[in-house]
């Protein structure tokens, strides 16, 4: 044993090897970051032969050096590898919220490489050469699409909820009806974000139905505003009975600073319902009905950023925008750039540069020729497979449009021997992870989501499994 620690080289010696120099220029990493993790699987190396767990037969220095770098080597693709990596959504819902949801149209990334290499005019007014405000950025966009007074930006949708709760009705109240005391995703409850804004729950009606009258009798002195909870996630059928916006604002008359503030959750500026595709009113048409607030998701239906966007009245919108916490759920010039080319494209009416729209717009043949391009180079590579071309229907995914399926194609996969879980857990193990659906023991690979450049990659994963 003592023989095998007198092989052990030195730093200075592991520094000296032309190995060193090598990776160095390979992984592009300094020259005290490699002698770190040298130095780490040595140490994991002295162990081994410690605990009698080292069974390599070697006699040199050399052979023992050529080991330390085979395994640093390792060690180091695998410390400086990225935990966020590109995946391959096989599930054919579009918005994945476990996915990263929207992905960005090639004008937004452009721009927002443009915008975040450099310096730009985040917050500079150019005509004037002074300070200027990042409010300022998509707002008359917002206005032309929306036909809005005014318009603002924050991080999220949550966050969107929570500053106007804060903002315009903190140690007052907020009638919700019951059947709108929705939970999202998980983690975003109405009334604990209620909570947590200082704002009071009071709550009118039934799970199914809510009446004019209820939200009239719960008014009192305190009230501030009425939210209304787009139920994005769920549908109430049968006998059931919400109250309109246009049915709200006559309760203004009894109450002239009454805010009615409509929490859309996804929102859409492309007239999905026009196509038969779900309900969705567009944020213009909400805000005709004469809502003073709308709030909306940026990369849920628009297809954008992870944003949350506030439109509605003018006096309104600037109280939040000069609140405190306008500051803390600002967002940053990456997210502006990619939501202010994204908008673009709808100013443009260019609906298809929004992969978003394009996904769930895809005709089925286009699906069907993605399909029968992987089934056919499939086959040529392995017979492992019986494979099967069915059609089936696409959920639209991130909390929205509950009940809506866009009809697609499938295809369907039986391993001779292996469960579709194994499978899917290989699939998922590959080196770009691959997502796919199980149902009835069979993997289901659902083309909406698959762009034809990944069609190989995912050709050659099966391959893999054997
Ligand atoms: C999705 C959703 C939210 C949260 O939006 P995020 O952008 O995910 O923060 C809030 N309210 C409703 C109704 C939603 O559907």
């Amino acid at each position: 044993m003592n023989n095998i620690f007198k092989l052990l080289p030195a730093i200075h010696d592991l520094q000296a090897h032309p190995s060193f120099e090598q990776f160095l220029i390979l992984h592009q990493v300094e020259k005290d970051y490699l002698t770190d993790v040298l130095r780490d699987v040595v140490t994991e190396i002295r162990k081994d032969i410690l605990h009698g767990k080292w069974d390599k037969q070697i006699s040199s220095k050399e052979e023992m050096m050529a080991i330390i770098f085979q395994e640093g080597e390792e060690e180091l693709v695998y410390r400086t590898n990225y935990y966020l990596t590109k995946t391959i959504n096989a599930t054919g819902t579009v918005l994945h919220t476990n996915l990263g949801r929207a992905r960005l149209s090639d004008q937004a990334i452009q721009h927002v490489v443009d915008i975040s290499k450099g310096y730009s005019n985040l917050e500079y007014d150019i005509s004037e050469g002074k300070r200027g405000s990042r409010h300022s950025i998509v707002e008359s966009l917002l206005k032309e699409l929306t036909g809005a007074e005014s318009a603002m930006v924050v991080n999220n949708n949550a966050a969107a909820v929570f500053i106007v709760l804060r903002a315009l009705a903190k140690n007052q109240e907020v009638i919700v009806s019951r059947g709108q005391l929705v939970e999202i995703g998980g983690s975003f409850r109405i009334s604990a974000i209620m909570e947590e804004s200082g704002a009071r729950l009071v709550e009118v009606g039934t799970t199914n139905k809510t009446h004019l009258d209820d939200y009239d009798d719960a008014i009192t002195e305190d009230t501030a505003m009425i939210l209304k909870v787009h139920t994005s996630n769920f549908k109430t059928i049968g006998f059931t009975k919400t109250v309109e916006v246009s049915e709200l604002l006559t309760l203004k008359e009894e109450k002239e600073d009454l805010v009615i503030y409509e929490d859309l959750g996804s929102g859409v500026l492309y007239d999905f319902k026009q196509l038969g595709i779900g309900d969705e009113p567009v944020i213009s048409e909400i805000l005709q009905q004469g809502v003073d607030l709308v709030s909306f998701s940026g990369d849920k239906l628009l297809g954008g950023p992870q944003a949350g966007i506030i439109v509605g009245k003018k006096e309104l919108i600037n109280r939040l925008k000069k609140h405190q916490l306008a500051r803390v759920l600002r967002v940053d010039k990456m997210t502006y750039a990619a939501l202010e080319a994204t908008l673009f494209s709808y100013l443009k009416g260019r609906y298809s540069d929004v992969p978003t729209i394009r996904d769930i717009l895809a005709p089925k043949e286009e699906i069907m020729d993605r399909c029968q391009y992987f089934s056919h180079l499939l086959l040529e590579k392995t017979d492992q497979f019986s494979i099967q071309l069915r059609e089936d229907g696409s959920p639209i995914g991130g909390g929205t449009m509950p009940g809506v399926e866009v009809p697609t194609h499938v295809v369907c996969l039986t391993h001779s021997e292996k469960s579709a879980e194994d499978v899917a857990k290989q699939l998922r193990l590959h080196s770009t992870p691959i997502i796919v659906r199980i149902k009835n023991n069979e993997v289901v690979l659902d083309f909406r989501t698959i762009r034809k450049e990944e069609i190989n990659e995912i050709v050659e994963a099966f391959t893999l499994i054997g």
